[in-house]
């Protein structure tokens, strides 16, 4: 099977030369997708989601027989990937280093999939300066039990803290439970400045409200509150990639979103594969939306 993506800046249809295998598959058993729908859809959302998810090591959920089997995340080079998927050598703590891997283009994504993967994690840096993060990410994590309502307030909030200190953002529905309130960052700090900025900043709003928010993982303290989750900026750690599919029930998507938007919104499973058509149709909006210009970036 054969996709094709929009490519609306070259051509306006490219094909992609990956076949990928058994496309009947079902890959969510709840909603009925298969693994030929997860291709389409990527291919459809590749020109959104490049731009935020090419050219940095990349971290892959791979379910090669669907959701509810065994799933595992892949962070190194098996060397099965194809010419498409390219690996960059990043040095690790103990001085030794690994082959990551990155793509930057349709068939990367799609040669992806082929091989099992639902969803694509991201670090907060480039491949070209994997020392040097460009995007500051808060996932806010609601305890069991919170509604949607009050994540999406505590992201509008943090926007406003962030917003007084100079920082422009931008959300994105993670497709699981939470938001992401994302900060595009310019390159040239290091990462011991990148993590010590965003745990102080998390933890200078659990200080401020105590009985909102909790910037310590453990699960017990965050009894009816949020974990604004900072350690998403530590060398070597990921978040899911905005466009990402999710390996949760219904084939849900992480999606950036204009603030004007989240306001009133009641999930983050608002989009999933079966949207692209829309996902492209609103891309197109977003500025109008208010989605700041440094956030969108150039691919
Ligand atoms: P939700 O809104 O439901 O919280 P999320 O994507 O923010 O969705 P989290 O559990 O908060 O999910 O984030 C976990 C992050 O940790 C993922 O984004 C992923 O990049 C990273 N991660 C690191 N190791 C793993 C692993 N073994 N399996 C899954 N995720 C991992
Ligand atoms: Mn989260
Ligand atoms: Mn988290």
């Amino acid at each position: 099977k054969t996709v094709t993506a929009e490519t609306p800046q070259k051509t306006p249809e490219a094909t992609i030369d990956i076949s990928i295998s058994n496309p009947e598959r079902v890959i969510f058993p709840e909603s009925g997708e298969t693994k030929g729908d997860l291709a389409s859809y990527y291919a459809a959302v590749a020109p959104l989601m490049l731009p935020f998810a090419g050219n940095r090591p990349i971290s892959l959920v791979r379910c090669p027989q669907g959701r509810s089997k065994k799933c595992f995340f892949q962070k190194h080079d098996s060397g099965t990937f194809g010419p498409h998927v390219h690996r960059i050598p990043i040095k690790e703590k103990d001085g030794g280093t690994e082959e990551y891997l990155f793509v930057e283009n349709a068939e990367g994504l799609i040669a992806c999939v082929q091989m099992g993967t639902i969803e694509f994690h991201g670090w907060a840096s480039r491949a070209d300066a994997v020392e040097q993060p460009d995007r500051m990410i808060f996932d806010l994590d609601p305890d069991e039990g919170l509604d949607f309502r009050q994540c999406a307030r505590a992201a509008l909030d943090l926007r406003a803290r962030l917003a007084d200190l100079g920082l422009v953002t931008f959300a994105m529905l993670s497709g699981g439970k939470g938001v992401h309130v994302v900060v595009p960052l310019k390159r040239g700090h290091d990462w011991e400045t990148h993590k010590n900025f965003a745990h102080r900043f998390a933890e200078a709003m659990s200080i401020a409200e105590p009985e909102r928010f909790v910037a310590t993982m453990s699960k017990a303290k965050r009894k009816g509150r949020i974990f604004i989750d900072w350690l998403r900026n530590q060398r070597g750690a990921t978040a899911v990639l905005p466009y990402s599919a999710r390996a949760r029930e219904g084939a849900p998507v992480a999606v950036p979103i204009a603030w004007d938007e989240l306001e009133g919104l009641e999930t983050a499973k608002l989009y999933s594969i079966n949207d692209a058509d829309a996902l492209v149709q609103r891309a197109s909006h977003l500025r109008g939306w208010g989605f700041a210009d440094q956030c969108l970036p150039r691919f």
